[in-house]
C-alpha cells in the first residue's frame, strides 16, 4: 500500500513509458511451445483394468504432433554442425507430420522446406503444409528401395539439384531418436515420478520408441517394459507385408531396409492390433474420453489397454498419442472412407444415434 501510494505521488512527466509487466508464461515464439506435453489418464477406457493408462498428448505441440520435437532437434543439430547453412533449403520425405514440424520450425529459423509426400496424405495435412509455406512434391510411396520413384530417392535427387540443400533424413538422422531421448523420455519419467512401468508407442521411423524407450530403460535400470504397437501389414512385428491403413506407422519393407535409427533391441514386445479395433478405439477415445486423436493413437492406445489388462495391479502404462484427430476428419471419422479401406463402422462407437 505504502509503496503504491508513494509511486503514485511521483511527478508523472519524469517517468518513462512503462513496459507492461508480463506475467509468466510468456513465450518467445511457437518453438517454445514444442515439448512438455501433458499426460492424461484414460479413466473410462481403462476402467476396471489392473494397470492405469496415461496418454501423452503430442497433439499439444504447435504443429500438432510429436514430430515437432524431431524437426527442431534435427534443424538445430544440423545448424550447429554446419550441415545446414543459414537460409539453406530443407528437403524431407514425410507422411505429413515431420513435414509439418519442419515447415513450422523452418519458418522461424529461415529455411525454405520442400516435402516429398505420398498420395495418401490427408487433405488436412496437405493444407497445413501449404499454410506454413512448404513446397510439396508427390512420390510413389509403394515404390521399393531400389526404384528411382521411391520417396527417399526422389528427395535425394531434388536435394542434389538445389545448391546447399540439406536432407533431414528422419529415417537415418540420429537427432530423431535423440530428440525423444532428451525430451519425451525424461518428461515421462518426471511426470510419473519414476513410477512408469510400461511404455507403449507405435513405430514409424522408430525415433519415438528408440529414443524415449531407451531413456526409460536407462533411467530405470531396465525395469520399464517397452512395447511396440504395429498395424496389420507391417513387418516390424514379423508379419508379412500388406496394405497398411494406419497413417504414420508400420513398414512394408523387409528388415534389411528398416530405418537405421530404429533400435529393435529396445522393444520387449511388438503387438499387432486389427484395423477395426484401431479405428473403433479412435472413436471410443472421442466418445468416452473426449479426446480427438489420430489413428496411430488408436493403435498405440488399444495396445496399451491390452498391456494394462495383463499387467500387475498398480502398473503405470504410458502410451504415446502422436497426433490429434483433426487431420483425419475425412478418414478415421468418415464411415465411407472406412468402408473404402475395408472396414465396417456399424459396430464402432458413434455419437450419431444419441
Ligand atoms: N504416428 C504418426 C501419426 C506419425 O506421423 C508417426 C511418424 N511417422 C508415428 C506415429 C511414429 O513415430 P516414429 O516415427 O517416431 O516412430
Amino acid at each position: 500500500m505504502t509503496s503504491l501510494h508513494a509511486s503514485a505521488a511521483l511527478p508523472q512527466a519524469s517517468v518513462a513509458p512503462a513496459t507492461p509487466a508480463l506475467t509468466a508464461p510468456v513465450l518467445a515464439s511457437a518453438i517454445d511451445l514444442i515439448g512438455n506435453t501433458p499426460l492424461v489418464e484414460l479413466t473410462h477406457l481403462a476402467a476396471g483394468l489392473p494397470g492405469r493408462v496415461f496418454a501423452k498428448l503430442e497433439s499439444r505441440n504447435p504443429g500438432g504432433s510429436a514430430k515437432d520435437r524431431i524437426a527442431l532437434n534435427m534443424i538445430r543439430t544440423a545448424e550447429a554442425n554446419g550441415e545446414l547453412a543459414p537460409g539453406a533449403t530443407i528437403v524431407e520425405s514425410s507422411s505429413g507430420n515431420t513435414g509439418i514440424g519442419l515447415a513450422l520450425v523452418g519458418r522461424l529459423t529461415g529455411h525454405p522446406v520442400i516435402i516429398i509426400h505420398s498420395g495418401f496424405i490427408s487433405v488436412e495435412k496437405k493444407t497445413v503444409l501449404l499454410a506454413y509455406g512448404a513446397q510439396l512434391v508427390e512420390a510413389d510411396w509403394e515404390a521399393g528401395p531400389e526404384d528411382p520413384n521411391n520417396a527417399r530417392a526422389l528427395a535425394d535427387r531434388i536435394a542434389a539439384e538445389i545448391p546447399g540443400a540439406w536432407r533431414s533424413s528422419q529415417y537415418e538422422n540420429a537427432a530423431n531418436p535423440s530428440a525423444h531421448y532428451t525430451t519425451t523420455g525424461p518428461e515421462i519419467w518426471q511426470q510419473t515420478g519414476g513410477a512408469v512401468t510400461h511404455f507403449v508407442a507405435g513405430i514409424g521411423t522408430g525415433g519415438t520408441i528408440s529414443g524415449a524407450g531407451r531413456y526409460l530403460k536407462d533411467v530405470s535400470d531396465g525395469r520399464v517394459r517397452v512395447i511396440g504397437a504395429d498395424p496389420v501389414g507391417s513387418t516390424y512385428s514379423g508379419s508379412p507385408a500388406s496394405t497398411i491403413v494406419v497413417d504414420g506407422v508400420g513398414t512394408r519393407w523387409p528388415q534389411s531396409n528398416w530405418p537405421g535409427i530404429f533400435d529393435p533391441g529396445v522393444t520387449d514386445d511388438i503387438r499387432v492390433i486389427p484395423d477395426e479395433r484401431v479405428y473403433d478405439t479412435v472413436r471410443r477415445l472421442a466418445m468416452d474420453e473426449a479426446l480427438l486423436l489420430g489413428p496411430s493413437s488408436g493403435l498405440a492406445i488399444a495396445t496399451a489397454l491390452d498391456v494394462a489388462a495383463e499387467a500387475d495391479p498398480g502398473s503405470i502404462v504410458v502410451v504415446i498419442a502422436p497426433d490429434g484427430g483433426n487431420n483425419y476428419l475425412t478418414k478415421a471419422f468418415n464411415d465411407e472412407w472406412l468402408a473404402s479401406a475395408g472396414m465396417n463402422a456399424d459396430g464402432f462407437a458413434d455419437g450419431s444415434s444419441d
